[in-house]
């Protein structure tokens, strides 16, 4: 079996040349008189023995899916009978000549069991539907259509037949009224066919067959004999030569493009039925009788505008549908704000990028947007985001997508591939160079860019864009920086950090080192200041600038500062044991915010002092004015330990903003001077602003807390004349190399024992 790529025309031309020569055969026929009429008949059953030979030739050498197959197979069992039952109307139309034959049985029977396998091929076409409440309806829509076309076909062309004069015999008529039923049969079926198998175009053709059967038919009613010769000679053959134009087709065909299906024709039916019907009004009915039909016309015609309205109605609720959905879909993925697309939705399409191609991403981090909230307030805040979007989308138009994550915080997923993320930025950066929103702010941005290789894991690609965020508000804000390998590292020391301080804490590896703090007239040490110090096992003494910042952002300050706490007070309980209770007036240890956060401290105070037996009197917590100021929860604190007998000192005081009102609500005993307004108080520059601000502050504090009965302490004495000086101001008590570094608790102890020698000779 070989199988040919198109279709042959052999057929068709055979069948073709059959045609025009039985039409030249005609011609002369009427006009000079060319043999008797049976050679009319010959035709037909010729031409259709050549279709049969066609849908053969197709069904053997044509590609055909199965069900095709079994289509086209049926054909040419149609056609084969078609041309057996015309063959033996030939013959008696021969044997019967001059007269012409009426059509005896067994011929009728074979041809109608020709149009029975062709309308039977045609049920048995699939529609290509698979949902079955579809499958209702279209059975419901095609009832209908079958109905009225048949109705309107009966009507205007059998029905005549029928009621003509007795020339034609049952089974002619019974063979028309088939060749109409698959006519109309195949009309309607191809109007719904979605697709399928077998080719739209042949399926027409085939239905085409009946018609132009049923319309020979109608020619010889009407024309009687005259009409019969051309019918039979050249309009019945060009029923096969449309199989046979089928079959071609169907060879050449691709398969059907599916394709929406009818919805018109029903419509079309139930108007058609109409028809037939105002068509007998004219004839002899009584008025009443036409009312009726009248009526039933007006009714089958509201019904059908009541079908077409109701249509219409449910395309519109779905096309309503379709937009509500889109909103709500719009609503879940975008800022409510900015209109922006959201977190959500970023994700989402970052995904989808990611997985196939490099991804570039902006994060925009607008620069002191907390301020302007907090000053003007969120109303223009807001305004101000409005337009920071605003900006965006203009900036990126085409080549990215632009979101609002959250807060001050934007990104643009750039989805041009050749669009660069650099490029993107600076043109956002440009555009706020001048002022935003119709507040005329002033807006500038850290933006962040990250590009991450195809397939790579999103929160990587989203974490590498937010360390170069925050490289470049390192920077100095105001700028783009695009991501590169190990940038992370200054950022994420914080946390490598702090997983070290926490082994070093388990390790033991800290220690309190204590600086004395001295009469400054006599040198005698009256106290000390306990300082952090880290004994690291490779870097040495490591001091706490370098891990108390860590270790408060990690709030691991929480335990170590209880560990120095601990340790402070069973020191100077051993000190106060071994040298008197005159030795040390106070032991002051720093004590950072977060630890007044922290609702145990007071228990921690006053259990640590239970244990050690250290006298509450003797403590001074190290406090600096910013940990003060942190609101109610902080004050009680603060109120709960002074209740109690421990003292509070003001460290670093003269930096912060609120010192006088602060000293009237924060229970502090001792004020310590800040080093910077030590540094540099013993110089005389006659006109030094700078020099006579610092002796100006110096005094100050010292007048103030001798107004308000407060001690003083100076901090960070270098040298006698900064203690000279400072006496002169009225201070009393200070500290500072000059007098003693901070030193290990042995070398304290050493000292703290030369002095008791040195008193007692
Ligand atoms: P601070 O409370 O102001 O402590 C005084 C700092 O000044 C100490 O630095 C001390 O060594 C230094 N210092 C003392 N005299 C002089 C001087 O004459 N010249 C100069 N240049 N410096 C002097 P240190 O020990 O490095 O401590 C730094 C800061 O770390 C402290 O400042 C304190 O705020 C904090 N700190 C220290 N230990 C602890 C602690 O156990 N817990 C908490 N939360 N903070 C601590
Ligand atoms: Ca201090
Ligand atoms: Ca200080």
């Amino acid at each position: 079996m070989t199988t040919q790529t198109r279709a042959p025309w052999r057929y068709v031309l055979v069948t073709g040349g059959i045609i025009a020569v039985s039409t030249i055969w005609y011609l002369l026929q009427v006009t000079v008189g060319a043999g008797p009429d049976a050679i009319a008949y010959v035709t037909m059953p010729v031409t259709a023995a050549v279709g049969a030979l066609a849908a053969l030739n197709l069904v053997r050498r044509g590609s055909l899916s199965r069900q095709a197959r079994r289509f086209w197979r049926f054909m040419i069992f149609a056609f084969g009978f078609l041309s057996a039952g015309y063959a033996l109307l030939t013959v008696a139309a021969f044997r019967e000549s001059p007269v012409l034959p009426s059509m005896p049985v067994p011929a009728a029977a074979l041809a109608g069991a020709g149009f029975l396998t062709a309308m039977w091929a045609m049920v048995r076409v699939p529609l290509g539907i698979t949902n079955s409440g579809e499958r209702w309806r279209q059975w419901l829509d095609r009832s209908i259509a079958f109905l009225g076309c048949g109705t309107v076909l009966f009507h205007f062309g059998l029905a005549p037949l029928m009621m003509s004069a007795g020339q034609w015999s049952v089974q002619a008529i019974t063979l028309i009224g088939m060749s109409f039923v698959l006519a109309i049969g195949a009309v309607t079926k191809v109007a719904y066919i979605r697709g399928g198998p077998i080719d739209r175009s042949a399926l027409r053709m085939i239905g085409g067959t009946g018609l132009v059967a049923a319309a020979t038919a109608v020619l010889m009613t009407t024309a009687g004999n005259p009409g019969t010769i051309p019918a039979q000679a050249v309009l019945m053959p060009l029923a096969p030569a449309l199989g046979v134009l089928a079959a071609r087709r169907q060879w050449n065909s691709t398969g059907a493009r599916p394709r929406r299906a009818n919805t018109w024709l029903p419509y079309l039916a139930v108007a058609a039925v109409d028809v037939p019907l105002v068509a007998v009004i004219p004839g002899s009915l009584t008025w009443t009788d036409r009312l009726v039909i009248v009526a039933s016309v007006i009714v089958t015609g509201l019904v059908t505008v009541r079908q077409f309205v109701a249509f219409r109605e449910n395309a519109r609720l779905l096309r309503e549908k379709r937009a509500s959905e889109e909103r709500l879909q719009h609503e879940v993925s975008h800022d409510g704000l900015t209109g922006l697309a959201n977190r959500a939705l970023y994700r989402e399409r970052l995904a989808v990028q990611l997985a196939t191609g490099d991804t570039t991403v902006l994060l925009v981090d607008l620069d002191d947007f907390k301020t302007v909230n907090d000053s003007l307030g969120h109303d223009v805040g807001d305004r101000l985001l409005i337009a920071v979007a605003e900006v965006l989308r203009a900036e990126t138009g085409a080549d990215g997508l632009p979101v609002r994550l959250g807060g001050d915080e934007f990104a643009v997923l750039v989805t041009e591939p050749t669009a660069l993320g650099e490029t993107i930025a600076q043109r956002i950066l440009d555009a706020f160079g001048g002022p935003v929103s119709e507040h005329q702010l002033l807006v500038h941005a850290s933006i962040g860019i990250a590009t991450g290789a195809a397939g790579s894991p999103l929160d990587r690609l989203l974490r590498d864009a937010d360390v170069a965020m925050y490289s470049a508000k390192q920077r100095g804000k105001a700028n783009w920086v695009r991501y590169h390998e190990g940038m992370e590292q200054p950022v994420s020391t914080h946390a490598q950090l702090g997983g070290e301080l926490r082994r070093a804490l388990d390790g033991g590896e800290f220690a309190v080192f204590y600086q004395p703090i001295v009469a400054l007239a006599t040198g005698r040490i009256v106290g000390v200041e306990a300082l952090v110090r880290w004994l690291h096992p490779a870097r040495g003494v490591v001091g706490p600038a370098e891990f108390i910042p860590a270790a408060e952002g990690t709030g691991l300050i929480v335990p170590l500062g209880r560990y120095v706490l601990r340790e402070t007070c069973r020191q100077a309980a051993t000190w106060l044991a071994e040298f008197g209770p005159d030795t040390l007036q106070k032991v002051g240890p720093n004590v950072s915010v977060r630890q007044l956060h922290d609702p145990d401290f007071v228990r921690d105070v006053r259990e640590v002092l239970a244990e050690t037996g250290l006298p509450a009197d003797r403590l001074v917590l190290e406090l600096t004015e910013s940990a003060v100021l942190r609101g109610p929860q902080v004050s009680r604190t603060l109120h709960e330990l002074h209740d109690f007998g421990v003292r509070m000192a003001l460290d670093d005081f003269g930096t912060g903003e609120s010192s006088l009102s602060l000293l009237r609500s924060f229970p502090a005993s001792i004020v310590k001077l800040d080093k910077s307004f030590v540094d540099g108080i013993e110089l005389d520059e006659p006109g030094s602003a700078a020099a006579d601000a610092r002796q100006a502050v110096a005094r100050a504090v010292q007048q103030l807390a001798g107004a308000l009965g407060l001690d003083t302490v100076a901090e960070g004495i270098e040298n006698q004349e900064q203690a000279d000086r400072l006496m002169l101001l009225g201070y009393t008590l200070g500290q500072g190399y000059h007098m003693a570094r901070p030193m290990p608790a042995a070398d304290m102890t050493r000292l703290l024992a030369s002095q008791r020698d040195h008193a007692a000779a």
